[in-house]
């Protein structure tokens, strides 16, 4: 038996400070960590309970039309949040495609941003894990690799990040708020997850003992709800990480593309956002030609880090083409009873703005 202490503060100073303790873990909805633990694949020898800190279950639309999404808000609260999901479909849409119903009642939002990849050797306290044990190897190369990265990745670790949310948010330009030892501070989303390098077990660029306290989406995010989805492709209907999945936001304007933003899922240790697909995009009429080239330049340097998972490189391709093709048609009035599902043959388009929810 692994024994540990546990807190539960009342402010976020107080766990900031509970938390400066080494081995130190802060504990929300647990839908990850007390998997974790369970298995024997992390021993925090304190748990910080933050599941009862005032203020951080709230979604706030500022004045500047942005959104503040409270730490603690869940899964399912903010996917369905009509207000919410109106103006960021993809985000929803991301949300519900994720867990299971159960999961996402509980999962909170810093939560997903904080899960762990689900690479079954890193789960396997046997297998060797330079992101487990720094140095040890990584049981994966050579190994089972069909869901592993074909972007990013080193020779120290091929694994993906697991969350559907952090796809749009990297899109879409969410700031992530932290509250340390040393204040407060703003991280991009874009930069929150570090690649594996030469270093996988670090995984965020969270200081010891800092604490996600929200997560922001600036106004011009709220410019794309017209044109936004979220596919993924899985093994299963449900209860199951993607694959590879895309986010693709397009603000049109007189037939033309204005404005790209796309970031795939499944293919990195990190949302993957494609700049350079959203540079070849704006300007151009949305068509199958201009979202091919997209994601071509989009899957440019990719490769595959096993045997068995080149085809995600081409899934990936196709995904894109099928998200942008999606966005370009518009929003649906409401979210397919199967979100996001990239099979689906029709989706009404909303007549503007998208009432969805
Ligand atoms: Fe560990 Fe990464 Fe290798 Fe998986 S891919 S075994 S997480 S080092």
């Amino acid at each position: 038996m692994n024994l540990f202490d546990y807190t539960r503060p009342a402010s976020v100073a107080e766990a900031v400070a509970a938390a400066a303790v080494p081995g130190a873990a802060y504990l929300a909805a647990g839908t990850n960590l007390l998997d974790l633990m369970k298995g024997g694949v992390v021993t925090p020898t304190h748990l910080v309970d933050v599941t009862r800190l005032p203020g951080l279950d709230r979604i706030e639309f500022l004045d500047d039309d942005g959104v503040r999404i409270g730490a603690l808000v869940r899964n399912a609260d903010l996917a369905h949040d009509a207000r919410f999901a109106r103006a960021y479909p993809a985000v929803a849409e991301a949300l519900l495609s994720g867990a299971s119903a159960q999961l996402r009642n509980a999962a909170t939002t810093a939560g997903n941003l904080m899960q762990r990849t689900r690479c079954p050797y890193f789960y396997d306290p046997a297998s060797p894990c330079n992101k487990r044990a720094p140095g040890a190897g990584c049981a994966a190369t050579g190994g089972a690799t069909r869901l592993h990265a074909v972007l990013g990745w080193s020779e120290h670790c091929i694994a993906t990040h697991p969350s559907d949310l952090c796809v749009p948010l990297a899109a879409l330009d969410a700031v992530v708020e932290v509250a340390g030892a040393a204040g407060t501070r703003d991280v991009a989303l874009a930069e929150f997850h570090r690649l594996p390098g030469d270093a996988p077990e670090h995984e965020t660029v969270l200081a010891p003992g800092e604490l996600i306290t929200a997560v922001r989406l600036p106004p011009a995010a709220a410019g794309f709800s017209a044109h936004a989805r979220y596919l993924k492709v899985r093994d299963r209907t449900s209860y199951a990480f993607a694959v590879v999945s895309a986010a693709a936001a397009l603000r049109l304007d007189g037939g033309r593309i204005g404005e790209a933003r796309l970031a795939l899922g499944g293919v990195a240790l990190k949302p993957w956002r494609a700049h350079e697909a959203e540079r070849l995009l704006a300007g151009q009429a949305p068509e199958r030609a201009a979202f091919q080239a997209a994601a071509d330049a989009a899957l440019a340097d990719a490769k595959p880090s096993g045997a068995a998972n080149a085809f995600k490189i081409e899934l990936a391709r196709r995904i894109l083409v099928r998200a942008l093709t999606l966005a370009a048609a518009g929003t649906p009035d409401r979210v397919p009873a199967l979100p996001g599902s990239p099979f689906a043959s029709s989706f009404a388009p909303s007549p503007a703005g998208a009432a969805h929810g």
